[in-house]
């Protein structure tokens, strides 16, 4: 049984396991899920049971995972009757596989809008709270709370801060086509299916402010202060001289001090210098900026331009290099 959320005890708030993600690599946080406990988000489940009734976590503090990250069921985690949370296949079956992992690896919690604003957390005194639990407890009503008034108590379910998820949505799910065709994804103004809100690199002049994504090419590291990422498939575009479409290559760039500002620095560098050293196939996924057509100097001759596809990543937050074995 995947979770979707879990209860988190210290931040008296439910999380998703990317949420989590997010605080475990945050360094102007403390946080660190293997010290962190974490329980059922069904709160009438949860509250009949003592706080040694906990969930696991997979994948959490992996950087670089391939397997969809999620919570789950440890071995001795108890629901009450008619829990939502309690696993089909295990009570089907009595027993559960030896690493309490059942389900296949796909997200199948598809957010409907990524955030903008990051998410912010408050740890709470143990004591008791007032109206403003039993307000947070109550989704329907956080959900119909505008997002532009208060949107770190936007904490709905179906909705993340974190680009991490939709992306695995992506992923996980590419062989579905059409299952991506019906969900639905916001940001920012724009809501368009997930099949065409992430748009392959190579048609990003169908549209601007998509998620864009390709197959890279070579990571350039500019003495791990600045990278630029080139990909492997090109543009083919018109300019208005040129009597047909010619290739253009498509790169994004990284700069020093984008990455020395990131509170995830650590964990950037990590993932990217992983990237760098890997023989596997990587995809870049990014949102927030659109390539285009500029012209720079030639490297071998600096008189001769160059032209390219290039866009300045302006935030990490919605940039990741990663491992995505159903998109090669
Ligand atoms: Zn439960």
């Amino acid at each position: 049984m995947k979770f979707d959320l879990a209860y988190c005890l210290s931040l008296d708030d439910k999380l998703s396991i990317y949420d989590v993600r997010d605080l475990n690599f945050d360094e102007t946080v403390a946080f660190d899920s293997t010290k962190e406990h974490f329980q059922c988000p069904n709160n009438a489940c949860r509250a009949a049971f003592d706080a040694s009734n906990e969930l696991g976590t997979f994948n959490a503090k992996n950087v670089n995972y391939v397997r969809t990250p999620h919570f789950k069921n440890l071995p001795g985690t108890q629901h009450v009757a008619g829990c939502p949370y309690v696993s089909v296949k295990t009570s089907a079956s009595g027993v559960e596989a030896a690493d309490g992992e059942t389900d296949d690896g796909r997200e199948e919690h598809f957010p409907s809008e990524l955030l903008l604003t990051r998410r912010e957390y408050v740890r709470k005194p143990a004591a008791p709270a007032g109206a403003a639990d039993v307000l947070r407890d109550d989704p329907v009503r956080v959900a119909a709370t505008p997002s532009k008034e208060s949107p770190s108590r936007d904490t709905a379910p179906d909705k993340t801060s974190v680009f991490a998820h939709p992306v695995e949505c992506f992923v996980s799910n590419f062989a579905d086509r059409d299952l991506l065709k019906r969900m639905p994804l916001k940001i920012g103004e724009h809501t368009a299916p997930y099949s065409s809100f992430f748009k392959k690199i190579e048609y990003l002049m169908d549209n601007k402010g998509l998620i864009y994504w390709g197959r890279i090419k070579k990571i350039e590291d500019f003495h791990s202060a600045s990278f630029r990422i080139d990909f492997e498939d090109k543009v083919w575009f018109k300019k208005p001289d040129d009597s047909k479409k010619k290739p253009y290559p498509v790169s994004v760039y990284l700069n020093k001090k984008l990455i020395d500002n990131y509170r995830k620095r650590k964990a950037f560098l990590e993932e990217i210098k992983h990237a760098i050293d890997s023989d596997k196939e990587l995809f870049c996924f990014f949102y927030g900026v659109t390539p285009e057509l500029k012209q720079v100097p030639g490297k071998k001759n600096p008189e001769k331009p160059f032209e390219v596809f290039n866009a300045n990543i302006e935030n990490l937050d919605h940039f990741i290099i990663r491992e995505a074995p159903g998109l090669a």
